[in-house]
């Protein structure tokens, strides 16, 4: 019987196990697969998508997808052709998790549960995959196969003892720090999918920014949309006896104006600069605020492994989900990459070591 080790019973570690039970009954054989996995298994599919578990992100076309992965992007075109949204709809309907599509195209399992995801992942391998409750820190041995699943909370310490090149690994998709503490009174206060905070700014446009600044050095600016200047002077033309502060109150929170205007004066006197000036809130971005951080950059590098997630340093080793150097925004595309990545090694597994 062949043996095959999945190091991590995260997202990608356990369904990579389903899949490989999928492709071996369609063979007819039993491979005897074990999830290692130093902490609770789908431990961390629970707090996804705030307890509900944005699954995937209804986009068909595979370009578009990849599109969304500061990095990783060129190498998901072929992966997201093999393995893509409608796949991950249709598997995990026959797990038994129906999904829906919310307005902003993020999907997710109709009981709103990442608890239930994870239930049904786990009745899927029940009796049919060995658990065990170690940490591996050594390439294991006597298997056929060993297959990398430990994500990026970590340093990837299993990858480099293979001899994998790890990308330096940061915080993504966080809250950032700020020097002007004049918004920090602001806590709680929210425009445009952007939060204050008690240190700085966070929410969904702040993460998306952090991602794509994930390397750059701190301090660096951040520009976040405030009033369009041609709906401001609209509305500026149309009450021009109306205090400026108040005009600019239409548009965005109240505090957050009262923070942005220090003039009494009328919507008639309001200067073109001054209009222009709010356009965008400029901020200086200091730190990341580690609290919010959702995923990681960097990791195990894509030039050390094929389209089929197999190494091309070490013998019979596949490396899948978030411990790669991919990493998505939010909205289901990170979770996508798990599925994606564990779906396509699976099979490559079963065809590698039954050839
Ligand atoms: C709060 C939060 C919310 C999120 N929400 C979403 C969302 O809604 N949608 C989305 O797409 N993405 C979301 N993400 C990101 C998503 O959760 C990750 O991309 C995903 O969990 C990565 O899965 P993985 O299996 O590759 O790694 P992980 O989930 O990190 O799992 C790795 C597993 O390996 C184990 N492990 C690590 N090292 C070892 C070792 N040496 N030996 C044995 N075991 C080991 C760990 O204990 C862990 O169980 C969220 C992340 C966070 C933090």
């Amino acid at each position: 019987m062949k043996k095959i080790a999945i190091v991590g019973g995260g997202p990608s570690g356990v369904f990579c196990a389903i899949k490989i039970l999928e492709e071996a009954k369609f063979l007819n054989i039993k491979p005897d697969i074990t999830i290692f996995d130093c902490n609770n298994i789908l431990s961390t599919l629970l707090p996804t998508g705030n307890g509900r578990c944005n699954l995937a992100y209804y986009e068909f076309d595979n370009i578009e997808l990849a599109k969304n992965f500061p990095r990783g992007e060129k190498f998901l075109y072929s992966v997201f052709s093999r393995y893509g949204t409608a796949d991950t709809i249709n598997d995990f309907s026959n797990l038994g998790v129906e999904t829906y599509i919310q307005d902003d195209l993020r999907i997710f399992p109709k009981e709103n549960s990442a608890a239930f995801v994870k239930q049904k992942m786990l009745e899927a391998i029940f009796n049919k995959v060995k658990l065990t409750r170690t940490k591996i820190l050594e390439p294991p041995k006597g298997f056929d196969a060993v297959i990398i699943a430990t994500g990026l909370k970590k340093q990837p310490v299993l990858a480099q003892k293979y001899g994998h090149k790890i990308i330096q690994i940061k915080p993504s998709l966080c809250g950032l720090k700020i020097r002007e503490k004049e918004f920090l009174k602001l806590k709680g206060v929210s425009f445009n999918n952007v939060i204050f905070t008690d240190v700085g700014v966070s929410g969904p446009y702040i993460f998306k920014l952090s991602s794509i600044n994930a390397y750059k050095n701190f301090p660096y600016e951040i520009k976040i949309p405030l009033i369009n200047p041609e709906l401001l002077t609209e509305k500026l033309k149309s009450n021009p006896k109306k205090q400026f502060k108040n005009v600019v109150s239409s548009f965005i929170p109240n505090a957050l104006a009262s923070v942005l205007i220090n003039t009494d004066k009328q919507a008639a006197n309001v200067s073109n600069k001054e209009i222009k000036e709010l356009e965008f809130l400029t901020l200086t971005a200091t730190a990341y605020d580690n609290k919010g951080e959702i995923v990681h950059t960097g990791g195990v590098s894509l030039n050390e492994i094929n389209k089929n997630f197999k190494s091309k340093i070490a013998d019979n080793l596949w490396i899948i989900g978030e411990v790669l150097d991919i990493d998505g925004f939010t909205g289901g595309f990170n979770l996508q990459n798990c599925w994606s990545s564990a779906a396509i090694c699976a099979k490559n597994v079963i065809e590698t070591i039954y050839k």
